[in-house]
């Protein structure tokens, strides 16, 4: 007897998102080293522990973002937090960006809420430095389309506010310490010359 049995299922996984230039390609600002732990190990570290905690839970085949959405505080929400926060970090660099500023929509939106870009990127450094113990500042969008800078604490992201997310900094300590030490504020600065405004741009639908 000749039987074929196709079994035939789909289990949602999460992935690394693929870095779109080389590990050591964002020096000086971001060394190979920090991007070797910080994607390398403390990503896939995330990615790993939501794999293994999802399946057989409510949020099994749910999106990432509904998950960060909607998931209440605790492990599961706690790691897809950092998947959906680390991708849109990663993916937001490149170390010749194709638009050092923001352009159109978003650079109507933000002279229209913060005066101008420059001080937005005041206003944005400042909550990101003075952000106390680890988390992320981040600039989004609400429904209106009006523009928000938040600071989120651990893991989280604003789209448990109904937000959609634009451009975040990871002040975690394991994002700059082995490059900045004890000087964030530094790191902050930095940052601003490998962000690609056109990725950022294109997120504010
Ligand atoms: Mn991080």
């Amino acid at each position: 007897m000749n039987t074929l049995i196709t079994l035939t299922f789909t289990i949602m996984m999460f992935e690394m998102p693929k870095l779109p230039y080389a590990n050591n390609a964002l020096e000086p600002v971001i060394s190979q080293q920090t991007i070797d732990f910080h994607y390398g190990k403390h990503l896939q570290g995330y990615v790993n522990n939501l794999n293994n905690m999802v399946p057989g839970t409510e949020f099994e085949n749910k999106d990432l973002t509904t998950i960060v959405a909607t998931a209440p505080d605790g492990a599961i929400f706690n790691n897809a937090g950092q998947v959906l926060n680390h991708t849109l970090y990663f993916l937001q660099f490149a170390p010749k960006p194709s638009q050092s500023a923001p352009t159109g929509k978003l650079a109507e939106a933000i002279n229209r809420d913060f005066g101008s870009f420059d001080n937005f990127k005041k206003e944005f450094a400042a909550a990101a430095t003075a952000l106390f113990g680890s988390g992320w500042a981040w600039l989004s969008a609400d429904k209106n389309g009006k523009l928000h800078i938040t600071k989120e604490a651990n893991g989280s992201n604003p789209v448990r506010s109904g937000y959609t997310p634009l451009l975040g900094f990871d002040v975690w300590e394991h994002a700059y310490y082995l490059d900045y030490q004890n000087r964030r504020a530094d790191h902050i600065n930095a940052l601003w010359a490998i962000i690609d405004w056109k990725v950022v741009g294109d997120r504010l639908k």
